[in-house]
């Protein structure tokens, strides 16, 4: 089978397999019930950006799912740079993933096994254009139906389902409301708003509560702008004047559109998004 990234190893519950050798039984329970949670990282110039809050996340995504590990945070954060180490890897994407095992095929059974991976591959920066998004017909799940701030493989087949409508459109993301008509956050990334100079962005509760969002937060701060973290209604969209996305993997997105209801909202490109980018690159490099 290919897959268009690839490293040398992957750390598998406490040793190195060659990436070839990766492979899980087809009687696997994540594979079945989805019963996973993982995280996605980065590293830049051989550091990883915020590793501990990953670690941290990960380990309380774990424990949302009643699924028990064994290390903690120092433990996997020295994981993770044991894996970009051996596969001499500088600025990579990180995929630590738990996972329950193929010992039984049952919803629950004490004799099915927690695994733990750790895969990395090469991946630079990406480049900052602009784009443009809908708003999906479909909801962010209820934090009364699924822990909204569990980082669970479950919750990711929806956001595929999300995706390929919205790319079907014309879109590059969809922006999902949550189960009270306000907005949440993008099917893998997180969401502010710029008005007259002060930043918004919906609080936490319904989202997942990224770490670039908080990083992006702390920038602002200190920069003195002002961060609202509030409910957002969708019909209120018009008012801002810059829009952008934020997440590991798409660091922050300058926002062009979002079209809701057939309606098309444009937004300014540059201005306060353009110096938090600028920060935020700096950041990542330092840290
Ligand atoms: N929301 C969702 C649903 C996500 O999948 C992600 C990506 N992890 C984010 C927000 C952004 O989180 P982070 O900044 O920690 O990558």
């Amino acid at each position: 089978m290919q897959f268009l990234q690839k490293s040398d190893y992957v750390w598998i519950n406490g040793d190195f397999v060659p990436w070839e050798e990766a492979k899980i039984h087809i009687m696997t329970h994540a594979l079945h019930y989805s019963s996973a949670v993982f995280e996605g990282i980065r590293s830049y110039d051989s550091k990883i950006f915020e590793a501990e809050l990953h670690a941290k996340r990960l380990i309380d995504s774990a424990k949302m799912l009643e699924m028990t590990i064994n290390y903690d945070i120092k433990q996997i954060v020295n994981f993770l740079y044991e894996t970009i180490e051996i596969n001499r890897l500088s600025d990579s994407y990180i995929r630590p993933l738990i996972w329950r095992g193929d010992e039984e095929m049952k919803i629950y059974s004490d004799k099915i096994t927690t695994n733990f991976l750790i895969a990395a591959w090469p991946m630079l920066s990406n480049k900052i254009n602009s784009v443009d998004i809908d708003i999906s017909r479909w909801r962010k799940f209820s934090p009364d139906s699924f822990p909204t701030n569990c980082k669970a493989s479950a919750t990711y087949s929806m956001m595929t389902k999300i995706q390929v409508e919205s790319l079907k459109k014309g879109f590059t993301d969809s922006l999902l409301l949550d189960v009270n008509g306000n907005i949440a956050e993008c099917t893998c990334s997180n969401i502010f708003f710029v008005g007259c100079g002060v930043l918004y962005t919906p609080k936490t509760g319904h989202i997942l509560n990224g770490i670039t969002r908080q990083t992006v937060i702390s920038i602002a701060q200190s920069l003195g702008i002002e961060v609202l973290e509030c409910d957002i209604n969708p019909q209120n969209l018009s008012s801002f004047d810059e829009c952008f996305i934020t997440g590991t993997a798409v660091e922050i997105k300058p926002i062009r559109s979002i079209t809701y209801n057939d309606n098309k909202i444009s937004f300014k490109e540059d201005n306060i998004t353009g110096i938090i980018i600028k920060k935020y690159q700096e950041l990542v490099k330092k840290k």
